[in-house]
């Protein structure tokens, strides 16, 4: 009896559901971060909107914690993942064939899907280490970030534009984001970079778990830096934003994008672009770092790959685009 009914059940729902949406089920995954830092909780709220539709849709949207913005790109480009968050800066290096991904040549496939929130360059350091600014990083403990986050490929321009050796640090750690507070903490390091939105769960656990203090990047070889590459800008970090952090900490950043391949179908990103920029305001709610971010503003700036056709079809629909 109960198998009966089950086949009953399975008859109206197929009639309902037609056979095609059974068959069109895909799944997507967005590569990110590391846990506590944004691109992880942007993927899982770009998620969260895009499976709210997957009865309509067929679309399972999935997050992976990776290494960061290199290691996404990379993913992406051998077909092993759909979507991935990426700084500003690598996104322009991997479609133009430049810097890290000179030998590789250029990612002609990169397609942009829309910006997100700011990503200033951000030292952490301990109070008692005497690092001011960041040109006092040279003799010190520092972490420079794991292998494959955009945050490394960062700190070797820097390194470049100051003319600095990675011998000139006392001691270059490379270990993933998530493992950076308690090194700083247990007094193994002096200080770590990264370049992350803010509020960010990492800055915030550091900062509540010893005397730690973020420090400015301010320097002619930054001014420089600024002039000479279009994905780069000056930023503040709020003061107040942390505690025991009261003044305004000037930097520079990049801004975080969400990238795919054109080998991803029009309908993939179609959804995932309408899924976010559809529904801003819903948004904006799921993450503090996302607060100010602008329709016009996440379709166009820094973005230097192209975008992607249902990128456009989704803009175009919501009145963003001609
Ligand atoms: N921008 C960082 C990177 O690619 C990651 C920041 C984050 O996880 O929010 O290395």
């Amino acid at each position: 009896m109960k198998l009966k009914s089950l086949a009953i059940a399975m008859t109206v729902a197929g009639a309902i559901g037609g056979t095609a949406s059974a068959q069109e089920q895909s799944f997507i995954s967005i590569g990110t971060g590391g846990v506590t830092g944004v691109y992880y909780p942007a993927g899982g709220a770009i998620c969260r909107l895009v499976n709210k539709n997957r009865q309509e849709t067929g679309i399972r949207c999935s997050v992976e914690s990776t290494g960061g913005s290199i290691y996404n790109i990379n993913t992406l480009r051998a077909g092993e993942l759909e979507f991935g968050v990426a700084q500003s800066d690598w996104q322009f290096h991997a479609y133009n064939g430049t810097s890290k991904f000179e030998e590789q040549g250029p990612f002609e496939d990169l397609r942009a899907v829309f910006s997100l929130h700011p990503e200033p360059v951000t030292i952490l350091a301990r109070r008692d280490a005497n690092i001011s600014n960041i040109t006092d990083i040279p003799g010190k403990r520092f972490n420079i970030g794991n292998a494959g986050s955009g945050t490394q490929g960062t700190w070797e321009v820097i390194e470049e534009a100051f003319g600095w050796q990675r011998s000139d640090l006392a001691l270059a750690s490379e270990m993933k984001s998530a493992e950076t507070a308690g090194a700083l903490c247990d007094n193994k390091i002096d200080g770590y970079f990264w370049l992350v939105g803010h509020p960010s769960g990492l800055t915030q656990e550091t900062i509540a778990s010893c005397d730690a203090v973020i420090v400015p990047a301010v320097a002619p070889e930054i001014d420089a830096l600024i002039e000479a590459n279009p994905y780069y800008r000056y930023a503040t970090i709020p003061g107040g934003m942390y505690p025991g952090n009261p003044d305004d900490i000037q930097t520079f950043g990049v801004g975080a994008t969400v990238v795919t391949s054109a080998n991803v179908s029009e309908e993939a990103v179609y959804q995932v672009a309408m899924a976010v920029l559809g529904n801003l305001d819903d948004f904006r709610k799921l993450h503090p770092a996302f607060a100010n971010l602008k329709a016009e503003e996440m379709i166009a700036d820094s973005l230097s790959a192209p975008l992607h056709p249902g990128a456009i079809r989704a803009y175009r629909e919501l009145g963003l685009m001609d």
